[in-house]
């Protein structure tokens, strides 16, 4: 289990669909099939493969992802970089997850 430092959302009214971000941070981001990108946990990383798509994935807590902390520079990459400036990054918060039962 990776240690997680920060969490990610993405403000899906913002996003340009350019896909930078998964160019940068392909561990983290994904596509969706409506053109927009979404947030994504790993097995490798948290023992399951969880897309916040709001159909495959919980979209509770605004669709919010760990960050594996191996990840973190190239997250904070694609926040800077993300033409729509909707890559939201905030301090790993358990509560968040504990919801989830992780
Ligand atoms: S970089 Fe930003 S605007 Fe571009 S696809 Fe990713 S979240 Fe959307």
């Amino acid at each position: 289990m990776a240690d997680a430092s920060l969490m990610v959302w993405i403000d899906q009214d913002l996003c340009t669909g350019d896909g930078i971000c998964e160019e940068i941070a392909p561990e983290v981001f994904e596509a969706r099939d409506d053109g927009l990108w979404v947030v994504k946990e790993t097995a490798a990383n948290f023992g399951a493969d969880i897309i916040f798509d709001g159909n495959q994935g919980p979209d509770n807590a605004k669709g919010v992802a760990r960050v594996p902390d191996a990840d973190t520079d190239d997250v904070v990459e694609a926040a800077t970089e993300c033409p729509g400036e909707c890559i939201m990054i905030e301090p790993f918060e358990e509560a968040t997850f504990a919801a989830r039962g992780v």
